[in-house]
């Protein structure tokens, strides 16, 4: 019998796993302590368990937390942390400083499956979703890359794959990642799900209570261009998609990001960026504006600079947040969109 990884079980499930092995419950929440709010992941180190307990949990258990098989820097900062799995599969992190910030990119999924145009990794399909052990495992393998004295603030699940398509082991993530008092103790308000659009995952999100921040990847305000840049879009058309925020529950000032690709002179012009306030409007938004970043094989391009900034006026004139968010990791393929690692032979 395989031993399942301690690291993705939510502290209830340790609390279970416990009483299974015989003990109490309160041996599952030191459990907890131990691995998402110490950072140790060496039972023989978790020297206020009992050894008979700590026998039973290694005969069932083991403690995994990936190590990147490889870590590129960034002429900016950012670091691309490439981790590789037990079955070949490979997928990657990004860290990108920031001031006092440090955020995380976490993936999802090895690969997608939504084969959105101007996305690389949609262009590799998906082979697997992660594990809520993976998820959480890029996040304690980067706090322990950057040492005592930093730490990742912030979380974004916008690397590789799409999280509403992983729902279950996303919802567990989340869940590990935000317990104050035997999680990592993130705020929701610092964690961030992107999706393309999944609209009953969007709903069943909400009534989850995790109050993490939602954007959603956008990138044209029309049925038309929507549907030929994302093919999802044929499944959850503009309509149903606003309808579900609409109703989506947000906190006092929290707000829906919208995740806006500048591709040339296909959803750049200023009558778009017309549409797009329309389309937001009573939506309590902001929209990040990210500039196109290029691939081998793709077929868009950035649009000038001063089209793009034309396009953050109209939307700035409409009364909407807009910021232009320039990728970070661009010369190390760490850009949005720009993930893809090697598929195992
Ligand atoms: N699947 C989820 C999570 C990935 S987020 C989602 O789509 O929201 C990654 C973000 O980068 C998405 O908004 C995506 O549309 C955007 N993106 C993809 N390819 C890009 C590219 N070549 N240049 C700029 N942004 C891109």
């Amino acid at each position: 019998m395989s031993r399942v990884n301690l690291v993705g079980l939510s502290p209830s499930e340790l609390e279970d796993l416990a009483v299974e092995l015989g003990a109490s419950r309160y041996r599952g929440r030191q459990l907890a302590t131990w691995m998402y709010k110490k950072g140790v992941f060496d039972l023989d180190a978790m020297s206020d368990l009992p050894k008979d307990f700590r026998a039973r949990l290694a005969e069932r258990a083991v403690i995994e937390v990936p190590e990147p098989e490889r870590v590129t820097a960034s002429r900016d900062g950012s670091l691309k942390l490439v981790y590789r799995f037990a079955d070949g599969s490979r997928i990657s992190s990004v860290s990108m400083p920031d001031d006092d910030r440090i955020t995380l990119c976490v993936s999802t999924q090895v690969g997608c499956g939504f084969e959105c145009r101007f996305c690389l990794t949609g262009v590799m399909g998906l082979e697997r979703n992660l594990t809520a052990g993976e998820i959480v495992g890029q996040v304690l393998a980067a706090n322990r890359l950057l040492g005592s004295e930093r730490r990742v603030t912030h979380i974004v699940f916008m690397g590789m794959g799409e999280p509403l398509a992983n729902y279950a082991a996303v919802v567990t993530s989340l869940r590990i990642l935000t317990d104050p008092k035997l999680g990592l103790g993130y705020p929701p308000r610092r964690i961030t799900v992107s999706t393309v659009g999944l609209v009953p995952g969007i709903e069943k999100l909400g009534r989850e209570d995790l109050r993490v921040n939602l954007a959603i990847s956008l990138h044209a305000a029309t049925d038309e261009v929507r549907g030929r840049l994302m093919p999802v879009n044929r499944s959850f058309d503009l309509a149903a998609l606003m309808a579900a925020l609409r109703t989506y529950p947000l906190a006092p000032r929290q707000r829906i990001f919208f995740e806006y690709v500048m591709l040339d002179d296909v959803n750049d012009s200023l009558a778009d960026a017309a549409r797009l306030a329309k389309l937001v409007r009573g939506i309590r938004a902001k929209v990040n504006l990210i500039p196109f970043n290029d691939w081998e094989g793709a077929e868009f391009r950035r649009p000038p600079l001063p089209r793009i900034l034309a396009f953050q006026s109209v939307l700035l004139d409409a009364g909407i947040t807009t910021t232009v968010r320039w990728s970070k990791g661009e010369d190390i393929g760490a850009a949005c969109g720009q993930l893809r690692e090697p598929v195992p032979a």
